[in-house]
């Protein structure tokens, strides 16, 4: 008993002790950022405070890696975007009594407070690195929570190297850093995690592929990462079953032993039964589906160069995409910047013979943002070309034709986003299971019944513990359960009681095409209302706050690199796959 007590002591003395080093350093820091802020903003003693309170949170938020000074001077700089738009352009002429305008001349006197706020994320990355460094130098690492090796060895093993696999391991590393006596193995049928949000631009051949996907080895240390396929779990045994690879042979690693399995499969396209549909259509969900569209693309305009019946150019350039949530408008709106983009390299074709069709089955796209946003998204797209089918059911596809509820088009390319459900391999699990096939878990994540077995991600049925609401199946939910369900690992190895997840939504962004998107943010503190932004303000939000979020500081200036590149050259019709 005095042992537990002293641990859950220190446990929680270390914690307060990690949150005030960070907001002392981060305060620091942020009061040396506030120089070029002031000298954008003016108001010192207010830009001050401001800015210490931003330092620390930063400070608070982010976990240091010792000497990450360009990591940290980029992330913390791309997050000055948004905090210009959310503090100069809409907070401080509201609390001066005035309503925030958008025209350019407003925007143009704005500017000096971008570069400000830019500088001022720069310089706090900088600045918190140093002053972390030196901390550590000087007062030795962060405290973190001590434990006795007494305990046998234990096997963490967490299935699925996407989102919340990575962020789980990534978390146990953290959190179990003090404890030898835990093991942690990651397995993943992909060596990489990939970063969704950025799909839709590989698939529109703004961003390479290998740009947007981070290698699951070089960003784990500790964790031991298997590359392989699951096919089935022993639960009686607690056994892991491999899929012995296409070499089949018995020297091959085909089973992993584990004392605490994590389930972090993801989901899959659900074509609801349309069997042709699956068999004709192109997936959009995993870095290869994206690769496949780009070169199906600008195979259908070599092809449609060399036509010359006009009847049968049409279905080699209509391109059909089904779904209107986020990715299906996101992928509808790069493809027909896309096609657009590249006319110039086809001579014998014009503007006019490109279609790109969403349809969707309700009355409006974007159902996950609000009324007005939605309906300015598909105005901004149609004004570029894009055609809209809303009410109308897929229905059915032949070779080169898509059967829809009220009607037919000619088309060779279909792309599915209607439809995804929880990874198969749920499926066959003796867990209990909600109706999509997600595995149900309590509050805290775990599989109630089956002790050491987690779930979480798109492949969990997951409930806020405070609100009750499910959670969406999002990347945003998905780093967060990853985090609560590391801590709730690590409490059961310390015979501690876990806590129940609850996260409030950030808020939504979406990119539409052309320089445009949607964003739809949280207020804190204020959950029922929430920011709109639209238009290139919204565009410049969505690109540096996912450019701030993509793991890597590497990835971050390749993906920099692209999108600079982007915007001086045409985009590129080389075609890296032959889909022949
Ligand atoms: C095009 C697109 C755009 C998106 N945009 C956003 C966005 O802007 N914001 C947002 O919050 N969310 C977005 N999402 C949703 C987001 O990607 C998912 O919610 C998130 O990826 C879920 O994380 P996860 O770890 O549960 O699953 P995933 O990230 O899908 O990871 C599952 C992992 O399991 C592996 N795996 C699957 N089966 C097996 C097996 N049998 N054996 C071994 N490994 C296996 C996969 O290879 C993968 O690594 C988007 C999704 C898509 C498709």
């Amino acid at each position: 008993m005095g042992d537990s007590t002293c641990l859950t002591f220190s446990k929680g003395a270390s914690k307060m002790e990690r949150i005030m080093r960070r907001t002392v350093i981060g305060a620091i820091a942020g009061v040396v950022a506030s120089v070029p802020l002031i000298a954008a903003l003016g108001h010192i003693p207010g830009v001050l405070l401001l800015g210490a309170a931003l330092g620390a949170a930063y400070a608070v938020l982010t976990d240091p890696t010792p000497d990450a000074y360009l990591d940290n001077m980029f992330t913390a700089g791309a997050y000055g975007v948004p905090l210009w738009a959310v503090i100069s352009v809409i907070a401080l002429p509201l609390l001066s009594g005035q309503m925030p305008e958008w025209s350019a001349d407003q925007m143009r006197s704005h500017f000096p407070g971008l570069v400000g706020w830019v500088l001022y994320g720069i310089t706090l990355g900088l600045c918190m690195q140093f002053f972390s460094d030196m901390a550590t130098r000087f007062f030795g690492p962060e405290a973190s929570p001590q434990t006795k090796d007494t305990t046998p060895r234990k096997r963490i093993v967490i299935l699925g190297g996407g989102f919340a696999g990575m962020k789980v391991a990534e978390c146990l590393e953290r959190e179990l850093e003090k404890n030898p006596s835990v093991s942690i193995s990651l397995v993943s049928e992909n060596n990489a995690l990939l970063f969704t949000p950025m799909l839709a631009e590989v698939a529109g051949s703004s961003l390479e592929p290998s740009h947007i996907s981070t290698p699951l080895r070089s960003s784990l240390h500790r964790t031991e990462f298997v590359r392989g396929r699951v096919t089935a779990v022993d639960t009686e045994n607690r056994k892991v079953m491999l899929d012995p690879g296409m070499t089949g042979a018995e020297s091959c690693q085909r089973e992993l032993t584990y004392d605490h399995l994590v389930f972090a499969l993801g989901a899959v396209s659900n074509y609801l039964g349309l069997s042709n549909v699956q068999k004709l259509a192109f997936d959009f969900k995993s870095l290869i589906d994206a690769i496949r569209i780009r070169n199906h693309v600008i195979e259908m305009f070599e092809r449609a160069d060399r036509e010359r019946d006009t009847e049968a150019r049409k279905p080699l350039l209509t391109f059909v995409v089904a779904g209107g949530g986020f990715a299906g408008v996101e992928l509808a709106g790069a493809l027909n910047d896309f096609a657009h983009g590249i006319l110039a390299d086809y001579p014998n074709l014009g503007a006019k013979d490109v279609r790109v069709v969403l349809v969707h089955s309700r009355d409006r796209i974007l159902p996950e943002l609000s009324e007005s946003l939605g309906r300015y998204a598909q105005k901004s797209m149609e004004i570029r070309g894009v055609e809209f089918r809303l009410n109308t059911r897929l229905t059915d596809a032949r070779e080169g034709v898509v059967v829809l509820s009220d009607g037919e088009i000619p088309t060779e390319t279909l792309v599915w986003t209607a439809g995804t459900a929880p990874n198969p391999l749920a499926k066959a699990l003796p867990f209990e299971k909600d109706k999509r096939g997600a595995l149900i878990v309590g509050q805290d994540l775990s599989v109630a019944g089956h002790p050491g077995v987690w779930a979480v991600g798109d492949c969990a049925a997951v409930v806020d513990a405070k609100s009750g609401k499910p959670c969406p199946p999002t990347a945003q939910f998905a780093l967060r359960e990853a985090a609560t369900l590391a801590r709730n690992i690590q409490a059961t190895l310390e015979g501690h009681t876990t806590k129940g997840f609850h996260f409030n939504s950030l808020g939504a962004l979406c990119v539409v095409g052309h320089q445009t998107a949607c964003a739809e943010l949280t207020v804190p503190f204020a959950r029922e209302k929430a920011l709109r932004f639209s238009g290139l303000l919204a565009w410049f939000m969505w690109r540096s706050i996912y450019l701030g979020k993509l793991p890597g500081l590497e990835r971050k200036i390749r993906v920099l690199v692209d999108w600079t590149v982007e915007l001086f050259f045409p985009k590129d019709i080389v075609q890296t796959i032959d889909l022949r």
